[in-house]
């Protein structure tokens, strides 16, 4: 779910004017979009890339000090710490963020325990948050 992290916190960020706060901010977004019963992407490395990507665009188009880059950069920072050895639970170790912990992480809905948001569902919703960004902040107008 790495995608709408960054999208949708650098959308959330944008109504910001603190660059601090908003990192704050997408530290708590990472978290509520944690708890939604969601699909993830297997290909860790490609959706790596895709954030990258992102967040280049968001920086580059707001501005690398913007509440708008420092919200998606929240968003995104505590699943670094999914592509680590030292915190993978396979090899017995355990992930730090709260939202990371098996009761936490993509809870079900009990009267639709199977549904999971689907990775189109997240696609369009990212798109529609990144474009609302990008219409929002033009280099000069934000910080
Ligand atoms: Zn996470």
């Amino acid at each position: 779910m790495l995608v709408p992290h960054t999208c949708l916190n650098a959308a959330v960020g944008s109504a910001f004017k603190k660059p601090l706060a908003a990192a704050v901010a997408g530290l708590a977004g990472h978290a509520l979009l944690d708890l939604l019963p969601h699909k993830d992407i297997s290909a860790h490395k490609a959706e790596g890339m895709a954030v990258l990507l992102l967040l280049g665009i968001v920086g580059s188009s707001c501005g690398w000090s913007s509440p708008a880059f420092w919200c998606a950069m929240g968003g995104v920072l505590p699943d670094v710490e999914q592509v680590l050895p030292w915190t993978d639970p396979k090899q017995g170790r355990r992930r730090y963020f709260p939202t990371h912990s098996p009761g936490l992480h993509s809870l079900q809905i009990p009267r639709a325990p199977r549904y999971r948001i689907s990775l189109l569902e997240q696609t369009i919703v990212s798109g529609v948050s990144l474009a609302a960004v990008l219409l929002r902040c033009r280099p000069g107008k934000c910080r």
